[in-house]
C-alpha cells in the first residue's frame, strides 16, 4: 500500500483544483486504490523528467510489465519514437493543461500496440507542473478497423478506377456520392467537378425533371424501374453531346440513408457496329434481289432463246412448203413471216436480257480488300457465335486491294460463307478459314470450311441455278455469286477440303483492266 500511497501524496496540489484532491485522507486512499485497479487502461505518473512514479494494474496489463518494473522506469520506454517524443507533449502539457494525442506503445515483449495518450500535467506548489498523469488507452482494434475500412475503400477506389464500366453512386436525393475514372472517361467531368451534383446533370435536359421525379417515387412506393433491370437510356455529356448507353442500378443501405450505384456501359460503338451491319444488309438485299433477278432472267434467256429460235425456223421453214400459188395473196405468208420475225425480236430481248444482267449494276474501284472481307464475314457470321464457329485469316500482304464492285464481291463472299457454316451444322470441328493470295495479276480468295464436303457428282453443276441440296434453299447463291465473278473477269471454282469439309475460291483483279479507269 506503501507504493500506491505515494503518488496521493507527492502530488497532493498546493491549492487542489477539484474537491476530489482536497478530500480527506480515507478518500484519498480510496482515489489511489480506485485509479491502481482501473483495468481498462493504464494509469501512469511521471516526475517532470519523466520517470514513473506510480503505474496501476491497467499499465501492467497493457504493456506486461510487473508492477515494480514500471515504476522508475522513463515513461519514453513506453511510446514509440524518438525518446524525445514525450517531453515535447510534457512541453505542450505545461503549457496547455492536457495533450491528448495517438500513437504506438511499446510492451515489454517489444510487441507495439496502438494507442490514445492523454497527459496532464499535476500543479505543484508554485502552480507549475511536478510531474504528469499518463492516461493510456489501446486503440488497436479501433485503429485495425480503420485500417480495414481504409483498405477496402483504396480497394474500392482500384475498382472504381480500373472498372471498364462506369459507375456513378448517388444518394437518396440523387446527389452524385462517387464517380468513377470510366465515367470521367466517358463523361468528360472529373469527379470534384460532379460529386454533390444532382446526377440528372448526365442526362438529356428534357429527362431532367422526370429523374427527380422518378427516385421520389421510388422512394414513396418502392416502384422499381430502372433499379434490378438493365436499360437503354440516351446520356449527355459534358459538352453537350448525347450518346446511347445501357444503365444497371443497385441500390445498397448505408449508414446515412440509401445509396444507388448506377453501372453504365457506352452503346455508341456496339450501336455504330449495328447500325453498320443494317446498312451492309441492305446493301446486299438490294444487290441480292438484283442479282436474283439478274440469274432468273439470265436463265429465262437462256432458256426460252432456244425455242424461240426454233420457233422462228420452223416458221421459216413452214413459209417456204407453202406452194407459192397457195400463199393466197401473201395473208398467210405475211402472217408467218410476222411470226418469224417477232419470235427472233423475243429473242433478240432476252439476249439483251442476258447482256445487261452480266454487266448488272457494276460500279468498280480500287477497294482494300482486308475491310471488305471483314465486313462480309461479320456480316455473314452474326448470330453464328453461339454455334461455335471459330474463324481464322489468312491475309497475303500483298493482296492489299481489288478493282471490283465492294457490294457485289461481299455478296459472293457472304454466300459463301453462309454456305460454309451451314455444311459445318453438326460437325465435330467448325472452323472456318478465309484466306487470300496474290496471284499475278489476280487476287484469290478462298473459303474454306470443316464442314459435310460436296460429293463428286454435285461439283459439276454446284454454280448452276436452282441446284441445291437443302430443304428451304434456293440453289441461287452460287449462281449468282459466278455471275458476279465473271462479269468482273474472274473466275469461281470448288474442290474438296484438304482434310475435310470444301474449299470454294475465286479470284478478282487487282487493278482496272489497261485502258479503263
Ligand atoms: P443454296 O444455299 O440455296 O442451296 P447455293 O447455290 O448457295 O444455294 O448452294 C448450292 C448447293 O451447293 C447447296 O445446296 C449445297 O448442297 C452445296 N454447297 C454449297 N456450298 C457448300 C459447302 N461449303 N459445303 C458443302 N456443300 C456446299
Amino acid at each position: 500500500m506503501a507504493f500506491l500511497a505515494q503518488p496521493t501524496a507527492m502530488f497532493a496540489p498546493a491549492k487542489p483544483p477539484m474537491g476530489m484532491l482536497s478530500a480527506d485522507p480515507d478518500t484519498r486512499e480510496a482515489l489511489a486504490l480506485f485509479a491502481a485497479n482501473v483495468a481498462d487502461r493504464a494509469v501512469l505518473l511521471t516526475d517532470l523528467d519523466g520517470k514513473i512514479l506510480f503505474s496501476n494494474n491497467g499499465a501492467e496489463r497493457l504493456f506486461r510489465y510487473d508492477p515494480q518494473d514500471l515504476v522508475g522506469r522513463d515513461i519514453a520506454t513506453l511510446l514509440r519514437g524518438d525518446a524525445g517524443q514525450p517531453r515535447q507533449h510534457d512541453e505542450r502539457a505545461m503549457q496547455f493543461a492536457t495533450v491528448r494525442f495517438e500513437t504506438c506503445c511499446r510492451r515489454i515483449d517489444h510487441g507495439m500496440f496502438d494507442a490514445d495518450v492523454t497527459i496532464t500535467p499535476i500543479p505543484g506548489v508554485d502552480r507549475r507542473p511536478k510531474g504528469f498523469g499518463y492516461s493510456i488507452f489501446d486503440i488497436s482494434d479501433r485503429k485495425a478497423a480503420e485500417r480495414k475500412l481504409a483498405e477496402s475503400e483504396a480497394h474500392m477506389r482500384s475498382v472504381l478506377a480500373t472498372v471498364p464500366d462506369a459507375m456513378v453512386v448517388i444518394d437518396a436525393r440523387g446527389r452524385i456520392q462517387s464517380f468513377s475514372a470510366a465515367a470521367e472517361r466517358l463523361f468528360g467531368y472529373c469527379e470534384r467537378e460532379v460529386v454533390g451534383s444532382n446526377v440528372n446533370i448526365l442526362m438529356p435536359l428534357d429527362h431532367r425533371a422526370r429523374h427527380d421525379a422518378y427516385i421520389s417515387r421510388y422512394l414513396r412506393t418502392g416502384q422499381q424501374r430502372v433499379i434490378g433491370n438493365g436499360r437503354i437510356v440516351v446520356a449527355r455529356r459534358k459538352d453537350g453531346s448525347e450518346f446511347p448507353m445501357e444503365l444497371s442500378v443497385g441500390e445498397a443501405k448505408s449508414g446515412n440513408g440509401r445509396i444507388f450505384t448506377g453501372f453504365i456501359r457506352d452503346l455508341s460503338d456496339k450501336q455504330r457496329a449495328e447500325l453498320r451491319v443494317r446498312e451492309l444488309q441492305d446493301e446486299l438485299i438490294h444487290v441480292s434481289r438484283l442479282s436474283a433477278m439478274g440469274t432468273m432472267a439470265s436463265t429465262l434467256a437462256h432458256e426460252l432463246n432456244q425455242p424461240l429460235t426454233a420457233i422462228a425456223a420452223y416458221l421459216a421453214a413452214a413459209y417456204r412448203l407453202i406452194p407459192e400459188q397457195a400463199r393466197d395473196g401473201a395473208r398467210v405468208g405475211e402472217a408467218m413471216d410476222a411470226a418469224g420475225r417477232e419470235a427472233v425480236r423475243a429473242g433478240d430481248i432476252v439476249r439483251r436480257l442476258r447482256t445487261f444482267v452480266a454487266r448488272g449494276e457494276n460500279e468498280r474501284h480500287v477497294e482494300p480488300l482486308v475491310p471488305l472481307i471483314e465486313d462480309a464475314s461479320r456480316l455473314a457470321l452474326t448470330g453464328t457465335r453461339e454455334c461455335g464457329v471459330r474463324t481464322f485469316y489468312r491475309f497475303d500482304p500483298a493482296a492489299d486491294q481489288i478493282f471490283a464492285d465492294r457490294v457485289q464481291v461481299q455478296q459472293v463472299l457472304v454466300n459463301l460463307i453462309r454456305n460454309a457454316v451451314d455444311a459445318m451444322g453438326g460437325a465435330a470441328i467448325t472452323d472456318l478459314t478465309i484466306a487470300t493470295r496474290l496471284d499475278g495479276e489476280m487476287i484469290r480468295i478462298s473459303v474454306i470450311d470443316t464442314g459435310s464436303g460436296l460429293r463428286s457428282d454435285q461439283i459439276p453443276r454446284l454454280f448452276e441455278a436452282f441446284e441445291t441440296t437443302k430443304p428451304d434453299g434456293l440453289g441461287l447463291g452460287l449462281s449468282i455469286s459466278r455471275t458476279i465473278v465473271e462479269a468482273h473477269g474472274g473466275r469461281i471454282w470448288a474442290e474438296p477440303g484438304a482434310i475435310a469439309g470444301s474449299a470454294f475460291h475465286f479470284t478478282l483483279p487487282t487493278a482496272p483492266p489497261v485502258g479503263k479507269s
